[in-house]
């Protein structure tokens, strides 16, 4: 019918007519082939966090005095506008040690290669980095923050009030944000579309922290992908909704929960728990990316 259509008014009008009609379509086409084009999602490793006890990531005790591991990822997202940095890790200073570092007693980092090495291995100096974002500012996402004076930092407003807070919360470490207080900053309330076309959205996800995110990526041949931050750590905590003694909120993060999980229904999205040691192995192996 549109086609039969089409067709009538290209042979009865003017060349002109027809010609824009044909532009029209393309731009169509074109529009719509964007959407997500161009946009990878690599994973960087930014470190690692073995616990003789991991009785702090659940308020119901199932993990008390079992040990276990958590991943430290941090994600670069390319985009045809600009490179996004979705958390920075445990810090490049922990690489000195090869051996990796005890914290406390009871807990030991390691970090096998700098975030900065990984960038350069894209070809990406801190200065290429447009923006930096944080799921939340807990000291593990914010290690490496000061190595991006240049970047615009994407921070939402109450995470921030909360994270300069006197004395600073549990899992704050001031120290290595401080340079939002020169970099350009873009203080957001609420969700967010980083390049405006929908394709990189910071969605709100309080709970852990006041101002905690997840990040929403709409990829052309993988579909939506979810980085969960600290929304969950463990597969077994979105299964069981469990919830982590030190969240700054149990009914927010539940409230979350619920709302991130009806996105991924409706988007069929593949959600990544981003502190999850199978979650880290299954995306691809850095410099591999997702597109
Ligand atoms: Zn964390």
């Amino acid at each position: 019918m549109v086609n039969a259509w089409v067709t009538f008014v290209i042979e009865r009008k003017s060349n002109a007519i027809a010609g824009t009609l044909l532009l029209g379509a393309a731009c169509l086409l074109s529009a719509h082939s964007a959407a997500g084009a161009d946009l990878r999602l690599y994973t960087l490793d930014c470190g690692h966090a073995t616990f003789k006890d991991m009785g702090q990531f659940s308020d119901t005790g199932e993990y008390d005095r079992k040990q276990g591991d958590i991943a430290v990822p941090c994600f670069v997202i390319r985009h045809p506008k600009g490179v996004l940095l979705w958390d920075t890790g445990l810090g490049d200073k922990f690489a000195a040690s090869k051996n990796g570092t005890d914290m406390g007693a009871t807990v030991h980092l390691s970090v096998p290669v700098t975030l900065l090495a990984q960038l350069k291995s894209l070809g990406l100096a801190p200065q290429n980095v447009s923006y930096v974002a944080f799921s939340h500012l807990h000291w593990d996402h914010s290690g490496n923050a000061n190595e991006f004076p240049d970047s615009t930092w994407i921070i939402n407003r109450r995470e921030l009030a909360a994270a300069i807070a006197t004395p600073p919360p549990d899992g704050i470490d001031p120290a290595t944000f401080s340079a939002y207080k020169t970099a350009k900053t873009q203080l957001i309330d609420g969700d967010y579309d980083v390049f405006g076309d929908g394709t990189v959205r910071i969605l709100a996800a309080p709970g852990h922290t006041t101002g905690h995110q997840v990040l929403e990526l709409k990829l052309q041949k993988s579909g939506m992908v979810i980085l969960s931050g600290d929304l969950y750590q463990l597969r077994s905590n979105r299964e069981f909704m469990r919830v982590p003694a030190g969240n700054a909120s149990r009914a927010e993060t539940l409230a979350s929960m619920n709302r991130i999980e009806t996105i991924v229904k409706n988007t069929q999205a593949r959600l990544v728990v981003q502190h999850d040691p199978l979650d880290f192995q299954a995306l691809p192996k850095f410099p591999a990316y997702l597109d």
